[in-house]
């Protein structure tokens, strides 16, 4: 849109991405138990920019991560992706729309252990784990009850965080289950498929009216899916996941011990993690050198200019 609008003016316009393509993000969670294909989520941006550019208008993709942005001196560094050689961008406006990235919020093991949904590559890496999964299983299950505990891991999926996106992914696997495993695993298989929602807070899609949360519960439910709330994970070693019940951040210090020692480790097969977004380091970055106090994205003014700077703005995800 930007594009076509800069077209008259006779602008040049230069759009920066490490990520080659559009991603169509309600498509993730069907792409991730092969609903759809992938390639069905994704625009390849460079023909984007060319059919959305006028010949009048300068449009140039540059596939490159910006690290830092110099507003003094009108400047945005960027790395390539693949090798991190640096370029330096110069601009007259700058608009920032690196949208958000997954928050573990510091809880150990998630990043190094789970999985996500926020980037085509999650929706295909969540793919392949749960095909490999399901492979392994009905392998396994040739050997009568030997593998049985191991089976049951394999198995075992769980979503933590019930907005949306968790919410929308436990039902796209509770469909894959009950046919496409039923089909081609049969019913020995898709019967052991435990799919778990796990939320901190008392109710699933808090943000919502709770009489459509509700709906969505009992939808889950009827397709057997367990909804956990008021549950929180805590720390994830390997295939381990350790859970709690959550507490609010005024427990005193007893509550907090009290909920610590009902803590629980079970054996997972999948943890899918899709518990909330948080700013990308650039963003933080420039927030703090900016003397704003809220690092979850770009204060901006209602013209969608970031406060502090003259022509530096900020859309989407990274703004607030
Ligand atoms: C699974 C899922 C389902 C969703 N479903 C819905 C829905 O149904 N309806 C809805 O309204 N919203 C939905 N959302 C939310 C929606 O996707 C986001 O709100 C939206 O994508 C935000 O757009 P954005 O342009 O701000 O950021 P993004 O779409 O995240 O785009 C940011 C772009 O910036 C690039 N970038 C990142 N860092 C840098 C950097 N340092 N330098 C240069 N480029 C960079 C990225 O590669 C990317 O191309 C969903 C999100 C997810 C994860």
């Amino acid at each position: 849109n930007a594009l076509r609008k800069c077209a008259s003016a006779q602008k040049s316009v230069v759009i920066v991405s490490p990520r080659p393509h559009f991603l169509y993000t309600p498509l993730l969670a069907s792409s991730s138990v092969g609903t759809i294909t992938l390639r069905s989520a994704c625009e390849p941006l460079r023909a984007l920019v060319e059919s959305a550019a006028s010949k009048a208008t300068s449009a140039t993709f540059v596939r490159a991560d910006a690290r830092e942005i110099d507003v003094h001196n009108k400047k945005v560094y960027a790395t390539t992706d693949s090798d991190g050689m640096g370029l330096e961008l110069s601009y007259d406006k700058l608009v920032i729309a690196v949208g958000a990235q997954p928050n573990t919020f510091g809880i150990p093991g998630v990043q190094e252990h789970g999985l996500f949904l926020k980037e085509a590559e999650d929706s295909a890496k969540l793919h392949a784990k749960l095909l490999s999964n399901l492979e392994k299983a009905a392998a396994l299950s040739h050997q009568g009850n030997k593998y049985a505990t191991e089976i049951d891991r394999l198995l075992k999926v769980v979503v933590v965080g019930g907005g949306p996106t968790g919410v929308e992914l436990c039902a796209e696997l509770a469909d894959f289950k009950n046919h496409d495993v039923v089909k081609r695993y049969g019913t020995d298989i898709s019967d052991r498929i435990q799919i778990i929602l796990v939320e901190a807070m008392p109710r699933i899609l808090m943000p919502f009216d709770e009489s459509l949360a509700n709906v969505a519960k009992e939808h889950l439910v009827s397709k057997g899916v367990e909804v956990r709330t008021g549950c929180g994970v805590t720390y994830v070693e390997g295939q381990d996941v350790t859970m709690q019940p959550s507490t609010p951040r005024t427990a005193t210090a007893e509550q907090k011990a009290e909920a610590a020692s009902k803590a629980k480790s079970e054996e997972v097969g999948a943890l899918v993690w899709v518990a909330g977004i948080g700013a990308r380091p650039l963003v933080k970055k420039l927030a703090k050198q900016l003397g704003q106090t809220d690092m979850r994205g770009l204060k901006v003014d209602e013209t969608l200019k970031v406060e502090g700077t003259n022509d530096v703005y900020a859309i989407g995800d990274c703004a607030l």
